[in-house]
């Protein structure tokens, strides 16, 4: 069996304050062909797990482009098309293949295409016909659109916020392709529109008892998979919200029945599934009155992971006038603050103006003296089983015990070692601060006495009713409390 397979993925903030554009995947690296081959200086650990997987069995893994941004407003559309010709190309020369098993984000956007991922899979479709079997994962930040559900045979998100389950889920995908082909199955897929607009922590109940519910669904009354598409809150696009899909086994009436079932079970646990969020001086409140630190804030309006810029200051602002020591934060996305520290050299004091550059939801910028205590030049994270690019790394202290992380290549928090890697200890600090949604959960939560989600305002603040939205709908929770009556 041949199998063809890519990952193109970036997820898109439609209100960002600039374009993804080709700088933004040759961070993380554009392989065309040998990511898998490339580990781990490369991106491509996901594609050397699937090139085990597919090896193991025997099979042949055609490899076309991996290519990942950091997430941005719309890609350049000749950045997109240039990704995804070359796929298209790369397909069209391994013809004949016996499936396809893509690795899509699903809340990619370029210039003239608000759906990247329905175009890929439609293309694809095209060239490869009605019998070869298309299986895609996708980013449970995705947009499941109807152009995707038929032009796809298998489509499964990640079931888990982190997202540790990629594999796990690479791996049901793979095993249905090959009953696909194999005749031993025929998927058919049906969706339910939730209506509903948020982040859901599966870290928690009821959410993590809610990945468990759909978990019990698969592998039985004819069940093959079932996704909870949580979308992407910042993209403005017309199929955007929380849809919950499932796949049967060529059984449609099954299909619908039990997504309509289990999507309407998410929709009762509405209000249960709410994240809770405190103000900034709430949150710095609540880290001093404990007995012991570190508790770890997250600052969840300014994760670069969800489009922000990554140099909002309203944090480190507070925490300065307070007079808040032993603390750390990071990452500042700040590259003339970065070229200073590295022109003045470990061990030197500056007088350094940090993050507040990239527009009104960066906040102002912060004027510190500070001692500049490590420089390493490609400095990098764990990031749930894969590395993750800092650039530069940058650590320095400031007065009272306070430390701030720079970075030159724009990413979210995801490991300890983010700081650790710079000889920062944590462990004595009674705050860390961390420009997170939610992915640093898996790492950071061992050691805090205590998580706080603070609600900075910032490119990404949760205040999901009042999204600006222009191109989707607005009947949707919790703008409105029961959009299914309409
Ligand atoms: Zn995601």
């Amino acid at each position: 069996m041949k199998i063809f397979v890519s990952q193109l993925a970036t997820e898109t903030n439609t209100f960002a304050y600039a374009p993804t554009g080709r700088g933004g995947f040759e961070e993380y690296g554009i392989h065309f062909g040998d990511a898998s081959t490339r580990v781990p200086e490369s991106t491509g650990a996901f594609m050397r797990f699937l090139r085990d997987l597919i090896e193991a069995d025997g099979n042949e893994m055609v490899e076309s482009v991996c290519a990942f941004a950091q997430p941005l407003g719309r890609t350049v559309r000749a950045v997109y098309e240039e990704l995804r010709d070359r796929m298209l190309a790369d397909l069209r020369a391994a013809l004949p293949v016996d499936a396809v098993q893509l690795m899509l984000h699903g809340a990619m956007v370029a210039e003239g295409y608000d759906d990247c991922e329905g175009d890929v899979i439609a293309r694809v479709r095209e060239i490869v016909g009605p019998g070869v079997p298309i299986g895609v994962e996708l980013d449970l930040h995705c947009h499941f659109t109807e152009l995707m559900r038929v032009s796809a045979d298998i489509i499964i998100a990640f079931k888990e916020y982190p997202h540790i389950d990629g594999e796990d889920r690479a791996r049901e995908l793979y095993q249905l392709l090959k009953d696909t082909v194999a005749r031993r199955v025929r998927p058919t897929t049906a969706v339910f529109d939730c209506k509903m607009v948020g982040l859901w922590h599966t870290t928690r109940e009821p959410m993590m008892g809610f990945v468990k519910r759909m978990q019990a669904f698969e592998g039985r009354d004819g069940v093959l998979s079932v996704s909870l598409g949580h979308g992407f809150p910042w993209g403005d696009v017309p199929e955007s919200g929380a849809k919950l899909w499932v796949v049967t086994d060529n059984d449609p009436a099954q299909a619908q029945a039990v997504a309509d079932l289990l999507g309407r079970e998410f929709w009762a646990l509405r209000d249960a599934t709410l994240s809770t969020t405190v103000s900034v001086d709430a949150a710095i409140d609540q880290a001093l009155a404990l007995p012991e630190g570190p508790a770890v804030l997250a600052d969840v309006a300014d994760n670069p992971g969800g489009g922000a810029p990554g140099d909002s200051t309203f944090i480190l602002k507070r925490l300065l006038e307070r007079g808040v020591g032993h603390a750390v934060i990071g990452a500042f996305w700040d590259l003339g603050a970065i070229q200073i520290c590295k022109d003045a050299g470990i061990g030197a004091v500056v007088d350094l103006r940090v993050g507040g550059k990239c527009g009104p939801a960066s906040g102002d910028p912060v004027d510190l003296r500070v001692t500049v205590r490590a420089i390493v030049n490609e400095h990098e994270q764990s990031a749930m089983g894969n590395r993750a690019p800092f650039g530069v790394g940058v650590w320095v202290e400031a007065a009272n015990d306070v430390h701030l992380l720079l970075c030159s290549v724009r990413s979210q928090v995801f490991g300890t070692d983010a700081f650790t890697g710079l000889g920062l200890s944590l462990a004595d600090k009674r705050l860390i601060v961390v420009k997170s949604t939610q992915h640093f959960h898996a790492e950071f939560a061992p050691i805090a006495t205590k998580v706080i989600y603070v609600a900075t305002p910032g490119a990404i603040t949760p205040d999901f009713a009042n999204i600006q939205y222009k191109a989707r709908d607005l009947n949707y929770w919790p703008r409105v409390e029961n959009p299914r009556a309409n």
